[in-house]
């Protein structure tokens, strides 16, 4: 029988690649809803391409134009965040992708975690922001949730058949666009250099914090939750080369990889197609391409933000939700040209140091806090 998804963010980086396997695998999946932001005219070609039931367009100011480009087919057209999460919860589907960036990602999850529904989890900031709700939630649903980011999906595998403990989380990083200036160049990076992410194309959003590292800060946080292991047993390790995606070391000392070329279409099929995988016949990994593999520490002092999120985690409450919120509008400052790139830490430090703290929050405390970091955050930077 085919799986019938709900792929929330289609117009994006891992929307895009996502709708790439569903067309490798045409027996297997059927696309019933689609949902974007504000690219009606991707959405528009997507939905006639799929056939999908139903189109959201999170933006509300691009409702009748959507509507006009899906004149004549039979696909039902809604608009609004509201509408994005109940398109998640809705009742005909089999699996949720979240591939939604920021914050907006987590009222989709907790919908649809809330009607049991499995979700393929690429919106990392569901589980930064809200990570203690959405375990929570996905236990008491019996909604499993499966890992679409690299790294997780990598952990996720080398977990597979393992009932004993683990020593150790290896998070792999490839150091990001910046990796190879030195630290006294940071101040002046233009948002070209930034985006310029050495092994893996992505949405604008996360190839920034790549560059920042709070998206391996994010990783941490994320694999936390996940495989419930505790922030001293995880590690980061750089590696440029991108091809080990991850590690586990078991207590006897044996370490277990994932590895292959960085192409997010591997982790997207195992999260949608798990415990099978999918058959994708051009995928070869040659190792003689790559006869070189390295691993280094990460310099935290250039990368202060790993150390900020790692904060974040033992502080648990709303701190990461804090460090989340700042950290969407300073690195949407940068894309605008409105603030230096080390305006964004800076921004991160400031926003904690600023916003009040929730030790157990619930989600509307998160949704306060959100709130808050986000003025606290635009004030610091006079936006
Ligand atoms: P993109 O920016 O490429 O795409 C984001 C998608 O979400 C688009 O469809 C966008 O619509 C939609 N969207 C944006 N804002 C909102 C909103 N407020 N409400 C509803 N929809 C919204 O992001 P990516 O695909 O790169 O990333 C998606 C998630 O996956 C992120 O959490 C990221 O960290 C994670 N991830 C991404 C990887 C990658 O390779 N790209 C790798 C690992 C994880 P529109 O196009 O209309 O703006």
């Amino acid at each position: 029988m085919k799986q019938r998804i709900a792929l929330l963010g289609s117009t994006g980086s891992i929307g895009v690649q996502t709708l790439d396997i569903v067309r490798e695998n045409p027996g297997r999946f059927e696309v019933r809803v689609l949902t974007a932001c504000k690219n009606w005219e991707r959405l528009a070609a997507q939905a006639r391409a799929f056939d999908a039931d139903t189109a959201v367009i999170a933006d509300k100011r691009f409702y009748q134009p959507l509507r006009d480009a899906l004149a004549g087919t039979d696909t039902k057209v809604y608009a609004g965040e509201e509408a994005v999460a109940q398109v998640a919860a809705g009742g005909d589907t089999d699996v949720v992708v979240n591939a939604l960036v920021g914050y907006a990602g987590l009222a989709p999850t907790v919908a649809a975690l809330s009607k049991g529904k499995k979700l393929a989890l690429a919106n990392k900031e569901s589980l930064v922001v809200g990570g203690e709700h959405v375990m929570r939630l996905s236990a008491e649903h019996r909604a499993p949730i499966l890992p679409v980011d690299s790294e997780h999906s990598a952990i996720f595998q080398c977990l597979q058949g393992e009932r004993a403990p683990v020593r150790r989380l290896l998070i792999t990083c490839s150091g990001g666009a910046l990796r190879d200036l030195p630290r006294e160049e940071l101040a002046h990076v233009t948002v070209e250099q930034a985006l310029r992410h050495p092994q893996w194309s992505m949405g604008a959003k996360i190839t920034i914090d790549s560059s920042t590292l709070v998206n391996k800060g994010f990783e941490v946080i994320e694999a936390h939750w996940l495989f419930g292991t505790p922030a001293s047993k995880i590690d980061v390790l750089l590696h440029p080369e991108s091809i080990v995606h991850s590690m586990v070391e078991f207590e006897d000392g044996a370490v277990k990889a994932q590895l292959g070329s960085p192409d997010m279409r591997l982790p997207i099929s195992y999260a949608l197609l798990y415990p099978d995988r999918a058959d994708r016949p051009g995928e070869r990994f040659d190792f003689l391409q790559h006869p070189s593999l390295t691993f280094s520490a990460v310099d935290r002092a250039k990368y202060p933000a790993l150390d900020l999120a790692y904060d974040c985690l033992a502080r648990g409450g709303t701190a990461a939700c804090t460090m989340n919120a700042a950290n969407e509008v300073a690195v949407g400052a940068f894309l605008a040209r409105r603030c230096a790139w080390t305006d964004i830490v800076r921004t991160i430090e400031h926003a904690l140091a600023h916003t009040s703290f929730t030790a157990a929050p619930s989600l509307d405390d998160y949704a306060r806090s959100d709130a808050e970091a986000r003025t606290q955050a635009a004030a610091f930077l006079s936006l």
